[in-house]
């Protein structure tokens, strides 16, 4: 039968096989993925959770593949990090997100997330220079994401990294807070202006044996004391939202606002929003 023995073992090894060849198939397939337009930027609203009004988007990056169809971040940003390419399309993300911001109005910011491999050097410092100059967008509108698996792989250059961007004026988050396990000594090493609250907490309140509302609670009470914006990430259900506001958590992130947006549907959201 096929559920014991050899039968297991000869369904299991060309299911592995088939995940190295498509992994291995991505990661040559990526090599001009940027020359053949294959890349594109959605943009998901980040909302007051006061309010509702837009207060920025996040660029979230897609691949368009010609014969695999959409692959999401998840399956190619770590072949892009082995591979070295992750340089050249982190670089191709941000000069995107400028061109973006430069169509919204000037209270809007653009978040963008950065992986370890880009904070090992300064040129990332040069990436972001040139483009913000390219498109006159004020340096405060952009937030560079990071999390912290990020630091963890390379804390000094990281660091100063960190301090270069803020010297340009830019803002950093420190994204998925709570899932890593030094979190709290991260806030006091790095300069963040912003923390996101990992969805995993979000996902959990429903569930009457979670201590997740307490831990959103204490993380709202620490952005205050800290003087940090909270951002509170997969809002998806009204009660989600009522208790990320009740904590104190300013700005909120998920489909109960929007899912990522096409650029052009992003501004239809802003000119729908403002009556323009
Ligand atoms: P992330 O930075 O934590 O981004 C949030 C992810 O949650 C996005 O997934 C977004 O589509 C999804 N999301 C938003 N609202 C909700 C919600 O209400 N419910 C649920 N279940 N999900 C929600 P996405 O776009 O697939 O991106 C996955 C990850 O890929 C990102 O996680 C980020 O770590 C990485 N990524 C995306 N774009 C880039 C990029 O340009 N550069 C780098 N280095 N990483 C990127
Ligand atoms: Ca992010
Ligand atoms: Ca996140
Ligand atoms: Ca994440």
């Amino acid at each position: 039968a096929k559920s014991e023995g050899r039968g297991q073992y000869r369904v299991f090894v060309p299911s592995m096989r088939d995940d190295l060849l498509r992994r291995q198939r991505l990661m040559n397939d990526l090599r001009g993925a940027i020359r053949r337009n294959e890349l594109f930027l959605l943009f998901q609203p980040i909302v007051c959770t006061v309010s509702g009004n837009t207060s920025g988007f996040e660029a979230l990056l897609r691949w368009h593949h010609p014969e695999l169809d959409l692959v999401p971040p998840s399956e190619f940003i770590d072949l892009a990090e082995k591979s070295g390419q992750i340089e050249a399309i982190g670089a191709w993300v941000i000069e995107q997100a400028c061109r973006a911001a430069a169509q919204w109005p000037e209270d809007l910011f653009i978040s963008v997330n950065v992986s370890a491999r880009q904070l090992t050097d300064m040129s990332l410092i040069a990436v972001v220079t040139d483009s913000i100059a390219a498109h006159a967008v004020n340096p405060r509108r952009l937030v560079i994401e990071i999390t912290e698996s990020t630091l963890i792989d390379n804390d000094t250059s990281a660091l100063s990294v960190l301090h270069a961007l803020k010297r340009l004026g830019c803002r950093i988050a420190l994204d998925d807070f709570g899932t890593g396990y030094a979190s709290l000594s991260y806030l006091r090493r790095f300069p963040f202006d912003k923390l996101k609250i990992d969805q995993s907490f979000l996902r959990q309140i429903g569930d009457k044996n979670s201590d997740s509302a307490k831990i959103v609670r204490a993380i709202g009470d620490l952005g205050r004391q800290m003087d940090l914006l909270v951002v509170a990430e997969g809002v998806e259900t009204q009660e989600q939202l009522d208790l990320v506001r009740e904590a104190g958590s300013v700005l909120g992130q998920g489909y109960l606002f929007d899912r990522p947006l096409t650029l052009d549907a992003a501004r239809h959201r802003v000119a729908r929003e403002r009556g323009l």
